[in-house]
């Protein structure tokens, strides 16, 4: 069978991905004829969820095309933001357990379980729910099963959650949700969450929360500057009501 020989030029936002010569401009690639482009680009590093247009000489093609000899094919990055799946929900991966916390803080449903129950799972979970799979594993954003996925691109959490809050924009609600267990909280009297108050708490606030699922108390109070921080450098970007 002919080994039809193409050429590629990757978007440089999806250089962290390849090979380091094929980051330097178009490159060529001798295919097997059968497999299709999608293929082709996962197969050289670049996880899809990743991928914008695909072009050929200027042509948009899908995914499953099969390329032919000659090709010129250029590879876009994902639109940012990325068109709505209004309101995103998430499911994030066990290595990204302090982003769950931030998305939560900021109110936005993020899906986490600690220990790791497995690719297949996370997979299966994504489908289930409808949640966009958050990762830094690209064999994890391969999975066919997923809904939809995205790759979070930094190791630091101030990075990731502005990665998230730029691509998907979901809205904003601080203070509405559980960062422990993801539950949504219910605004209660002070009296209803006496015992679980350190000393000094109680005198001190009255604002006072609780989560519907797994019953944690929450109030507003000094030890909560730094995640107040978060929530107003949040707001002040991407929007949202500061709660
Ligand atoms: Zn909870």
């Amino acid at each position: 069978m002919d080994r039809p020989q193409i050429s590629l030029d990757f978007a440089p936002e999806l250089h962290l991905f390849v090979s380091a010569p094929r980051r330097a401009g178009r490159t060529a690639l001798r295919t097997d004829g059968t497999s299709t482009l999608g293929h082709v680009v996962e197969s050289l590093g670049v996880p899809l969820t990743e991928v914008g247009a695909l072009l050929v000489d200027g042509r948009p093609v899908p995914d499953g095309y099969v390329p032919v000899d000659a090709d010129h094919v250029t590879i876009e990055a994902v639109a940012r933001p990325q068109p709505s799946l209004a309101p995103p929900r998430f499911l994030l991966d066990v290595h990204l357990g302090t982003l769950a916390r931030r998305l939560r803080l900021l109110g936005v449903d993020a899906a986490y379980e600690n220990p790791d129950i497995g690719d297949a799972a996370l997979a299966a979970r994504s489908a289930a729910e409808q949640r966009v799979m958050l990762s830094r594993d690209r064999g994890l954003l391969r999975r066919r099963e997923l809904w939809a996925g995205a790759y979070v691109y930094s190791h630091r959490p101030a990075e990731q959650l502005r990665d998230v809050l730029s691509r998907f924009a979901p809205p904003l609600a601080p203070w509405t949700r559980c960062t422990t267990c993801n539950g949504t909280l219910r605004t209660v009297t002070k009296t209803s969450v006496r015992e679980q108050l350190r000393d000094g708490t109680e005198r001190s606030y009255d604002a006072f929360a609780q989560c519907t699922e797994c019953g944690q108390a929450y109030w507003r109070g000094a030890h909560h500057a730094r995640l107040d921080a978060i929530v107003t450098d949040a707001v002040r970007e991407f929007g949202g009501v500061p709660g």
